[in-house]
């Protein structure tokens, strides 16, 4: 048991076992490359509109310091807690890692349904928060950027609120911020576009037209419609869709535009259609060649995993795959390609990086550098994969895990135990 314990963190923690016993790591050096470096609990107080007082329950982990400062996103969702944060800590050090950026992995939310609160109450409570972690955040400390329920707005209220302690405007405090207050070009579609871009590589390996080709994308937020908006735009049919309020469903393909346009004026996929209205546990096992999960963790699990219908599984969601479907989704390698998590959507990240770059240096790029620059990114780290995957005989996770634990282990071996 340890502070952290509870069923997301516990998943981290098995997955890192397996990746330690591959990589033959002494069971006396594991703790200190899984255990989080440092966890933060805050309580967020903040006015109500109708005038009484409530109090939020705020989290950061930062999980290592090795490489620089840590990195990640804040997530608003009534699921938060410490144990779940830590976990996505953990991965974003590995996906760090895996595509060669300079950071830690760190992550951060608060206990709250966003869409219970007034806009008023959400920056009050978005700047309580940042305002308790100034003395645990900074440039060189720790960088925050959005998640689940966090957008670029709540960003430009976090980057206000630290450069009005600090006295200056300081925009490299957080990326994923609007371009008008700092942020770059490009970041906003920065994840979506990774998972299509790797998508497209994978079947176009596989031989699969893209013209024709089917896709179900679960989750319909900043990750999952840009993502099927970059697959239909490739020529890709996405056959169905789904969010919080349901899953809808269109054999001949949905209008991706349109509903894009629909959830970004209502917020959700709500109201838009009776008829296309589907059960929203079924999409995920449409016969179709490509599954992108783009909302949840552990929305895959053993049952789900069996009953796959897809040659591709791109994960743009954090976590979407239990440890035990992993087991199902190895044995069926063959069929199933995976593109893991760290790598399907680390173009959030490095395009963070990019962010928190141009903010260092005040220099800010074209964004078809920035997509040049993500595309290079994610290529060789696929390319590497994929070797590592073959060279091993192992699944894509296990390559691209193990990539990433290697850096990690790598610096700290070099570096020394201090004192
Ligand atoms: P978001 O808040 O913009 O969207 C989340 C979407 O998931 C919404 O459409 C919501 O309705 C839907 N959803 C929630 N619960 C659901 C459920 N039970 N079934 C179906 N849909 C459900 O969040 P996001 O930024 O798109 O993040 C989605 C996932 O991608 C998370 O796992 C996040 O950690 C991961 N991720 C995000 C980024 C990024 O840059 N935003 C980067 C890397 C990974």
């Amino acid at each position: 048991m340890t502070v952290y314990s509870g069923p997301v963190f516990e998943m981290a923690v098995n997955q890192f076992g397996v990746i330690a016993d591959h990589l033959s790591i002494p069971v006396d050096e594991r703790a200190r490359l899984l255990m989080p470096k440092r966890a933060i609990t805050i309580s967020c107080p903040i006015h109500r509109d109708d005038g009484t007082t409530a109090v939020f329950e705020g989290y950061r982990v930062q999980h290592h310091l090795t490489l620089g400062p840590t990195k990640g996103g804040t997530r608003f969702a009534a699921s938060v807690d410490l144990g779940e944060v830590a976990a996505l800590a953990i991965w974003m050090s590995w996906k760090c890692a895996l595509v060669g950026l300079p950071y830690g992995g760190a992550k951060g939310g608060i206990g709250v349904d966003p869409s219970t609160l007034s806009k008023h109450e959400l920056e009050a409570l978005s700047r309580r928060y940042m305002q308790e972690m100034i003395p645990f955040v900074g440039p060189h400390t720790d960088v925050m950027a959005p998640d689940m329920g966090t957008n670029e707005q709540v960003m430009a209220w976090f980057m206000d609120t630290y450069s009005m302690y600090q006295g200056r405007t300081v925009t490299e405090i957080v990326t994923g911020k609007p371009v008008t207050a700092g942020g770059t070009l490009g970041r906003r579609e920065a994840t979506g576009r990774g998972v299509a871009y790797l998508t497209r590589r994978v079947l176009n390996d596989l031989q699969i037209a893209l013209n024709g080709a089917t896709a179900v994308v679960q989750g319909f937020g900043n990750v999952g419609s840009i993502a099927a908006l970059e697959l239909h735009n490739m020529g890709v049919k996405v056959i169905a869709v789904s969010d919080h309020t349901g899953a809808l469903h269109r054999a001949a393909g949905l209008d991706i535009p349109a509903l894009v346009e629909y959830a970004a004026l209502r917020g959700s996929l709500m109201g838009y259609s009776n008829e296309l209205a589907i059960d929203p546990q079924e999409i995920l096992m449409l016969a179709c060649d490509v599954v992108v999960p783009a909302a949840m963790e552990r929305v895959i699990d053993a049952k789900v995993a069996e009953k796959l219908r897809c040659r591709v599984v791109a994960e743009g969601a954090n976590g979407p795959t239990t440890p035990e479907a992993d087991l199902i989704l190895e044995k069926r390698q063959d069929e199933i390609f995976l593109i893991p998590d760290i790598l399907c959507n680390s173009g959030g990240v490095v395009v963070s990086y990019f962010e928190w770059v141009q903010d260092l240096q005040q220099l800010f790029w074209e964004e078809e550098e920035v997509m040049r620059r993500e595309y290079q990114i994610l290529d060789r780290a696929f390319d590497r994969m994929v070797a590592r995957a073959k060279r091993d005989k192992i699944f894509n996770r296990t390559a691209a895990m193990a990539m990433g634990v290697e850096r990690v282990r790598g610096a700290k071996d070099t570096r020394g135990l201090f004192p």
